[in-house]
């Protein structure tokens, strides 16, 4: 886009990531909201997993799984395309108590620690739940936004508005991938919120039925992502195994809506927003 438009863009600094290339190819798109959790394993290898991406044109993803294992196999298969994200959940540690259990942050640090292939480094904790807003006050979700603060890394965070203005007033440095758009938030609480931290990103997945029933980009939705281009990303949310069967449908249908946007914003969400968080490849 032109310097002069993008200039009006709200929030977009100078080293954007021009993503797009060829107007008449699919839209790439950086997947932020992907698991490769433990029912998957049996099913899909891998390397099948990474097939799937390449199908979809999916040219980068965040991955976060239950447990961390799946993740990391990911990664040591494709290290360009896999921005690793580490999950609290392991065992009986699951997204109702990992919270409450003391062992939590040693367990991060012992795994952050604990080198990924070929020297590879996280990029945030998460993706994890907190059901209430009270929760984001508990010692272990503060001890866990302080690691994060200092690492340098981003929280993905499932829950709602409240609980997300909690973390931040505990750390108003911190920086946080929302995702599914707080889930049951409706667009203009997204809205308020993106205009009320600058350090707030949010993924929109499971929202994509109520952003385009039946495929038609709904009106109010199409006021947030033109308001906010530059803070909205694309998810899958791969969390049980009929997600993985439907990948490509999924990314299709994210690509029917973004298409109805302007192209500079639907490349933007589809993949320039979460290159500029995360790091493009050349996938020319
Ligand atoms: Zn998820």
């Amino acid at each position: 886009m032109p310097e002069s438009e993008r200039a009006a863009l709200p929030h977009t600094p100078a080293d954007h990531v021009e993503p797009t290339l060829d107007p008449d190819a699919p839209l790439p798109i950086f997947d932020t909201h992907m698991h490769y959790s433990q029912e998957a394993w049996s099913v899909f290898s891998p390397a099948e997993i990474i097939d799937k991406l390449k199908n979809a044109h999916v040219e980068r993803a965040v991955v976060s799984s239950t447990p961390d294992d799946g993740t990391r196999m990911l990664y040591a298969t494709d290290p360009a395309r896999i921005v690793p994200f580490l999950r609290p959940y392991r065992g009986n540690v699951t997204s109702s108590n990992w919270y409450l259990v003391e062992s939590t942050p040693p367990y991060l640090t012992e795994r952050l620690a604990t080198p990924l292939h070929e020297d590879g480094a996280y990029r945030g904790i998460g993706e994890f739940h907190l059901h209430y807003e009270g929760d984001a006050n508990t010692p272990i979700v503060r001890e866990v936004a302080r690691m994060a603060v200092e690492r340098g890394y981003y929280l993905n965070v499932h829950s709602d508005a409240a609980a997300v203005r909690a973390i931040f007033a505990n750390e108003p440095e911190i920086k946080i991938l929302w995702a599914h758009a707080g889930m049951t938030e409706p667009p203009n609480v997204v809205s308020q919120m993106l205009d009320d931290f600058a350090n707030l990103w949010t993924d929109i997945s499971y929202r994509e039925n109520a952003i385009a029933p039946d495929g038609v980009l709904d009106s109010a939705w199409r006021d947030l992502f033109l308001r906010h281009p530059d803070r909205i990303t694309i998810g899958s949310d791969t969390w049980i195994n009929p997600r993985w069967r439907g990948y490509q449908q999924i990314i299709e249908f994210d690509r029917g809506w973004l298409n109805q946007l302007p192209r500079e914003v639907a490349e933007q969400i589809a993949w320039g927003n979460a290159a500029r968080l995360f790091g493009a490849v050349d996938f020319r």
